[in-house]
């Protein structure tokens, strides 16, 4: 059913006109996220607490109305889009971070915190949330939470799904539900969390989250180096585990990422095939002792240029080199696909020999960068929409890519989520019985589908 005046009057009674918004101009605020798709929603509202999302849900649920979530609006998967119109929710007004205990070491918070600003309040606090996606400064935690968003530091932190504890949620029928708390161990009924968590916005309305939190490590070091051969720069990494050490972060850059970050921050970076970042933290000495180790590792590999961050500030500089791959590719101005691959580790480089190769002799350039520590790449795909004949290319391409990566036991999403880029690609990964099961979940928590709708799976244009 469409919204009416009615339904629209009883929002207002819930939320406050103050938080309902129906004009065209503040929509077009909420129709898109990073892949740059828009589509409009019919209706946005701005919640302040549960019990509102609750009653706003059982109006969508008994009318049958498409509600969508929405945090930071960062998503590279396109999961937060109103793809079927209806109601967007946005955790703007639910961005409190109720309570940070620090003799359990744990936190609450409501979904709309922004990730900077956690990161910062627990820091303040001597104290530490390990899962920070690169857009901490406008991705949620509920977003995070939804996307079991990775982040640089996945290799020895784990991913988001690692630090909630408990959760409270709306289920698309209205209802309230709560599961976990501040314990450590709890094993009461199935792990409803670990669903929620990376469910996408598609089976609950999160709308409180508790949080494990670590002592803030006291050192870190970092290092940076450049390599001619992927392979042998895969090597190296190996070495590292294989010497016991866990870095903190193993991240990489091909060549066509590092022209597009040399030209976007008009920065001039060594010539070389792949860049090697790492990073360890920990206490002071453990730090040194494992920064000279791969220090030594990084020479007896022959990788050039290789350099120890003297201070905090030339640690930063290394890092901005790798954080703007992202929008330095973007910047090259042309349409891209993007896709988020993860290979076992030591399979990446023949992972990204494939990639290129592939990309012979199409009328399209291919980069590849991310997590070389956990074997997640982010591959973008960049062609003139103008072209279709390079449309085509990259969608098949794409395909390729995916074949390729579950064919070397890899996934075709190690953390930006299936939403709707990835989702008629799902089959390739799952088969008919784990579609199957998934598909009877999301009905057992939305039996008449109004949750995000269109995500995961069946997605057409
Ligand atoms: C520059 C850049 C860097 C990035 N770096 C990383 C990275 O390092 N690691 C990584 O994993 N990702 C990264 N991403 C992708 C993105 O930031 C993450 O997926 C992030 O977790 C999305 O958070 P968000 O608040 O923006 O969510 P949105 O994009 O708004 O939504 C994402 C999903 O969460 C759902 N959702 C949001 N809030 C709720 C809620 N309260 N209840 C239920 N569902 C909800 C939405 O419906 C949607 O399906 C990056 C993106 C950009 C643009």
């Amino acid at each position: 059913m469409k919204l009416n005046s009615e339904i629209i009057e009883k929002f207002y009674n819930i939320l406050g006109k103050e938080n309902v918004f129906t004009d065209r101009e503040t929509l077009k605020h909420f129709d898109y996220d990073a892949t740059e798709r828009h589509f409009l929603p019919d209706i946005v509202i701005t919640p302040e607490n549960s019990k509102q999302i609750s009653e706003v849900m059982k109006i969508c649920y008994e009318n049958e109305i498409y509600v969508t979530p929405q945090g930071g609006k960062t998503g590279l998967s396109g999961g937060c889009l109103p793809v079927k119109g209806g109601v967007v929710i946005s955790f703007k007004k639910m961005n409190k971070i109720i309570e940070i205990d620090d003799k359990n070491l744990t936190a609450i918070i409501e979904p709309g915190v922004i990730s900077a600003d956690f990161q910062k309040a627990v820091k303040e606090k001597g104290l530490f949330f390990p899962p920070d996606p690169s857009s901490t400064v406008e991705s949620t935690i509920g977003g995070n939470v939804a996307e079991n968003a990775g982040y640089t530091r996945a290799v020895k932190y784990g991913v988001t799904k690692d630090y909630i504890l408990g959760i409270e949620a709306v289920l698309p029928n209205g209802k309230i539900v709560k599961f976990g708390g501040k314990n450590i161990k709890d094993v009461t009924g199935y792990d409803v969390i670990r669903l929620l968590v990376g469910s996408e916005g598609t089976l609950a309305i999160i709308t409180k989250i508790i949080v494990k939190l670590l002592p803030l490590p006291e050192y870190r070091k970092t290092l940076i180096g450049y390599f001619d051969n992927m392979k042998v720069a895969a090597d190296f990494v190996a070495n590292i585990f294989q010497h016991r050490i866990i870095p903190t972060a193993i991240e990489f850059m091909d060549k066509i990422t590092m022209n597009a970050v040399e030209n976007y921050l008009n920065i001039k970076l060594p010539e070389a095939e792949t860049m090697i970042l790492v990073e360890v933290d920990g206490n002071k000495a453990s730090c040194e002792e494992d920064a000279e180790k791969i220090f030594s590792l990084y020479k007896k590999f022959g990788a050039k240029d290789v350099k120890v961050a003297k201070d905090e500030k030339e640690a930063d500089r290394f890092w901005t080199i790798r954080r703007e791959a992202l929008p330095s590719l973007k910047a090259k101005g042309l349409d891209q696909l993007e896709a988020d691959i993860v290979v076992p580790r030591y399979f990446l480089p023949d992972f990204v020999e494939k990639i290129h190769k592939l990309a012979e002799n199409q009328p399209i350039e291919v980069a590849t960068y991310g997590h070389a520590g956990d074997g997640n790449l982010h591959v973008t795909i960049m062609y003139h929409k103008s072209s279709f004949d390079e449309l085509v290319s990259a969608n098949e391409l794409l395909k390729k890519y995916y074949i390729e990566a579950v064919k070397l036991g890899g996934s075709i999403s190690g953390e930006h989520g299936i939403g709707i880029t990835a989702a008629p690609y799902l089959n390739i990964q799952l088969g008919e019985n784990e579609i199957e099961l998934l598909k009877k979940i999301k009905k057992a928590f939305d039996e008449k589908g109004i949750l995000n709708p269109g995500k995961i799976f069946d997605y057409e244009e």
